[in-house]
């Protein structure tokens, strides 16, 4: 586990790679870390990942979801709640809008992960896609937290995905890879469409 003031710096810099890295779009998607046995560091609501500071993370109560100061934390926070509640050995979540799971997420499909070194990461076989919800709704948080059992990533109907794992860089391979497993699911559909 790492100290608040290395989590913000470390959140922060997270969230302006996930723009650089074209993971999400606009003030889409949030990271987090476990702080405490209690408490995580979230990105903040709304606010664009480039002017992000160090200060505007908020450290929150995954208990009670309460915390400290002015600043709101992101508004998908319950989901990271749910995982750091439910899963002591996680230290990191990543909630994106990437392109390729957003396309399977929108078709409500299970991603079948045909390589076995993507399977490897992500920790399935197969990443399900959890049913369609109200953003930051119990529904979402509870489908989601289902979908992810026994992997590190899940797709969220029409909502993109989430990733976990033991530390920040670890979520970001797992992001990454989920990309390139959908992208490869869906290049398999295109094949099997044309053979038709
Ligand atoms: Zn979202």
């Amino acid at each position: 586990m790492i100290s608040a003031e290395e989590a913000r710096v470390l959140v922060c810099e997270s969230g302006k790679r996930l723009l650089r890295e074209g993971l999400v779009a606009r003030t889409w998607g949030n990271v987090s870390v476990r702080i405490s046995d209690t408490h995580m560091m979230i990105t903040p609501s709304g606010r664009p990942y480039a002017e992000l500071t160090p200060a505007d993370m908020v450290a929150v109560n995954f208990y009670d979801l309460k915390y400290e100061g002015h600043i709101k934390p992101s508004s998908e926070l319950k989901l990271h709640c749910e995982v750091y509640k439910k899963r002591p050995h996680i230290e990191a979540v990543i909630h994106t809008h990437q392109m390729y799971a957003s396309i399977v997420a929108a078709a409500q499909k299970d991603v079948q992960v045909l390589d076995s070194e993507h399977q490897r990461i992500l920790g399935a076989a197969v990443i399900k896609a959890a049913p369609y919800a109200l953003p930051n709704s119990k529904a979402i948080t509870f489908g989601t937290e289902k979908a992810i059992e026994g992997a590190n990533a899940a797709l969220m109907a029409n909502h993109g995905c989430v990733c976990i794992g033991r530390s920040l860089e670890d979520v970001f391979l797992v992001c990454k890879t989920l990309e390139d497993a959908c992208a490869l699911y869906i290049d398999s559909f295109k094949k099997k469409t044309k053979a038709l």
